[in-house]
């Protein structure tokens, strides 16, 4: 049985550019299920990034209802939000944004921090969620030190530290090659198989995003297309 984590009601969200008025989220509603992997696409200005924004609770909309669980995020205090966000969604981005001096535990360990775990649970935890992401022998590893693929898998297990009910990704494998891509998504589709947590991912790629169980395809701030992907299908191509 399915029931959804997120829904939104007509979402809008303009933004003033000098005496003009860009229409970023033209009226958004859907449904989004726990324990599900959906990706999001369309061209670059489409809105994808303005969307995820709002479900992590770091913009907010003009209008509109967002709720994730019993969570109204369209009109929670920024107080709530800075909770929410710290113990409900983890982030991943195009460009790691990993704490260059900080070796590879203490990136992934950064929200445990900021949640209030002591330190040797802390290190413990993160030891964990680098070994699940298959680093178990890079946890005293600096970013530098470590190839795109790897900084991205860091940033995988840290999204995953606070134990969040949703994942976020914007274009997590934009700065990969290919191949590394697709070992990166592959973790990512293992991730929503086996533990319980929902996963929206923003890509221009459809080749990624077919790696989701469903593709929302978006076009000048509208849903234009809601499409379930089979992927015993796509394994046999
Ligand atoms: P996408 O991620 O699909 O490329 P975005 O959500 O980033 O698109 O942007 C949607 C539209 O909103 C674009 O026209 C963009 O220029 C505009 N926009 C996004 N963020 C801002 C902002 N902070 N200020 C002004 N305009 C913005
Ligand atoms: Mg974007």
């Amino acid at each position: 049985m399915t029931e959804p984590l997120i829904r939104t009601q007509d979402l809008r969200r303009t933004y003033q550019m000098g005496s003009t008025t860009v229409s970023a989220l033209d009226g958004v509603s859907l449904t989004i299920d726990r324990g599900s992997f959906v990706a999001l696409v369309g061209p670059s200005g489409s809105g994808k990034s303005t969307l995820l924004n709002m479900l992590g609770g770091l913009d907010r909309p003009n209008s509109g209802e967002i709720w994730v669980g019993a969570k109204d995020i369209a009109r929670a205090t920024d107080r709530q939000l800075v909770e929410f966000r710290r113990d409900q969604v983890g982030f991943i981005f195009q460009s790691f944004n990993l704490l260059p001096t900080n070796r590879a535990w203490e990136n992934v360990a950064l929200p445990l921090m900021l949640a209030g775990v002591g330190r040797a649970e802390r290190r413990k935890r993160a030891e964990l969620l680098l070994g699940q992401v298959g680093l178990a022998g890079r946890t005293e590893h600096r970013p530098s030190e470590l190839s795109g693929g790897e900084q991205q898998r860091v940033a995988v297990a840290r999204a995953l530290a606070n134990h969040p009910v949703l994942i976020l990704a914007d274009e997590p494998t934009g700065n990969l090659d290919s191949r590394t891509g697709r070992e990166v998504l592959t973790l990512l589709q293992n991730l929503v198989r086996t533990q319980d947590v929902t996963l929206l991912m923003v890509t221009h790629d459809l080749n990624a995003a077919k790696f989701a169980d469903r593709i929302l395809h978006m076009r000048d701030g509208q849903l234009e297309r809601d499409e379930t992907v089979d992927q015993a299908e796509v394994a046999a191509v």
